[in-house]
């Protein structure tokens, strides 16, 4: 069967690509050699978000005596909690499935080889086909990063991957990474008790984001008990006993740590491993693919989206607006998405949200702006659930009052970041989006505190000092 387009990879990015190319009137072939959905709904962002509200749950029931309750015989059983995941990845997976079918995309179950431009090998369990397309679209994504530590071989020495397939408990874990999975994880086992350790190789938590929200979120870690090692370079891991120890030189000492699991959370590098026939190849840099603007790669005909391409944001958002822009320009359309505003999430307590830029880098491009924060100690919503310390911040421009970045640590912050993120992709300014009357009383009226803090003129703090 000839294709107009193959879509190797059925993550965020493949799947949506595949899809947006049918409504477009292609004739589309997808090939996954796993689960539809790709890393993100069946070995990350839902499964992991669908644990960490079992452990929220677990958690405010065990301190709900703040809201004049009580419960008695409070537990989590963990098996159960991954057979409730179980049940919500299967049910997403096989929505996909039944769009492919709706939109007559055909599925081929094996791993995909690209042979030439034109076409792709599918190479099954004892079995192997030919997919013949005009246009192949590389969406097979990122897998966990290893570094050559000694010890990371031992079993109970585990990825994201691993804890997230079965039922693991431990009583002590070790997180090798303070990034996005590192924190996430951490979250997640603290509230259900375990006792949490992190090594990160920085000087700060999720050296990516804010530096505001990395001091914010390592108070609240600490606060709750969890043990953060900073600037901290992993030596080795060895067994000892029962136990698994982790020596690290952290500000050029020695340090170790032991627990029963270790989380390597360290980042993610693009999967092309046996993606090429022998003789083909495309350009790559630090072994991801690199792509022009159009999203094409040096072999004409081959493009690639997603994890998998060369300075690309790791994000299944990412991945998916990628995936609608390539395809919209390979029938020749405009892309009908902003690809230079991706709001980036982090599932913590409290959630953590970002978009554009943040003052520290308009600093460094030598761009003027001003910034409004409000702090939500004075937000109603935020009181009644007793969140910990909480904040907006906003970046805008002090030349015309255009929004240029938002940084938020407050509850539902992954659901306020998009009315920010439009904002900046739209260019509207502090003046339009103070204009907005936002309900009351929820978070979202931190927005608008923030925006008017940036000229002094917010309701709920005390005015600046002269
Ligand atoms: P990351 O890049 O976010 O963080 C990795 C961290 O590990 C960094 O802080 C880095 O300094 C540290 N590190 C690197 N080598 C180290 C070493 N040898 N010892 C100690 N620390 C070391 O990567 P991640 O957390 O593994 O996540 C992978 C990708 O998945 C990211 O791109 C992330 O954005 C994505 N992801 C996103 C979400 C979300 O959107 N909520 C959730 C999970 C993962």
């Amino acid at each position: 069967m000839r294709y107009d387009l193959a879509v190797i990879g059925a993550g965020p990015g493949g799947y949506v690509a595949a899809i947006r190319a049918a409504q477009l009137g292609m004739k589309v072939a997808v090939i996954e050699s796993r689960e539809a959905g790709g890393t993100c709904l069946n070995r990350g962002c839902i499964p992991t978000k669908t644990l960490l509200h079992s452990a929220e749950a677990f958690d405010r029931m065990r301190h709900c005596e703040a809201l004049g309750l009580s419960v008695s015989g409070c537990g989590y059983d963990m098996e159960k909690m991954h057979a409730r995941k179980n049940e919500i990845v299967g049910q997403l997976r096989s929505g996909i499935e039944q769009l492919f079918r709706a939109n007559k995309i055909d599925l081929y179950r094996g791993t995909g080889i690209i042979l030439s431009a034109g076409a792709v090998a599918v190479k099954g369990e004892g079995s192997e086909e030919t997919v013949e397309a005009g246009k192949i679209l590389i969406a097979t994504g990122s897998k966990p990063a290893v570094p050559p530590v000694p010890g990371l071989d031992l079993p109970g020495v585990l990825t994201s991957d691993g804890l997230l397939a079965g039922p693991a408990d431990p009583k002590r874990l070790l997180i090798i990474g303070g990034g996005v999975i590192g924190v996430e994880f951490a979250s997640l086992y603290q509230r259900l008790g375990c006792e949490v350790t992190i090594v990160e190789a920085l000087d700060r938590l999720l050296p990516n984001m804010d530096r505001e929200i990395s001091q914010n979120l390592s108070m609240i870690f600490k606060k709750r008990g969890v043990s953060v090692h900073t600037s901290a370079r992993v030596e080795e891991i060895v067994q000892e006993g029962e136990a698994l120890v982790c020596r690290f030189t952290e500000k050029g000492k020695p340090g170790e740590a032991a627990a029963e699991r270790i989380l390597l959370a360290i980042g993610r590098r693009a999967a092309t491993e046996g993606l090429f026939a022998e003789g083909v190849s495309v350009e790559t840099e630090r072994g991801a693919v690199k792509v022009n603007e159009r999203f094409e790669t040096s072999l004409p005909g081959v493009y690639a989206i997603g994890d998998v391409i060369f300075g690309g944001v790791q994000l299944a958002h990412a991945a998916s607006a990628e995936g609608i822009a390539a395809v919209e320009g390979m029938a020749g359309e405009a892309p009908s998405v902003n690809l230079s505003v991706v709001p980036s999430c982090i599932y913590t307590e409290p959630e953590i949200a970002s978009a554009g830029i943040t003052a520290d880098e308009a600093k460094q491009r030598g761009a003027a702006v001003k910034t409004g924060k409000f702090i939500m100690t004075a937000n109603g919503k935020t009181l009644i659930e007793g969140a910990d310390r909480s904040f907006v911040k906003l970046v805008f421009s002090a030349e015309d009052d255009r929004l240029l970045g938002a940084q938020l640590m407050c509850p539902r912050a992954t659901d306020l970041i998009s009315e920010l993120a439009a904002a900046i992709a739209n260019g509207l300014t502090g003046r339009q989006l103070a204009s907005v009357i936002r309900p009351h009383p929820t978070f979202c009226e931190a927005v608008t505190e923030a925006v008017e803090a940036a000229s002094g003129k917010a309701i709920h703090a005390a005015p600046p000092r002269r």
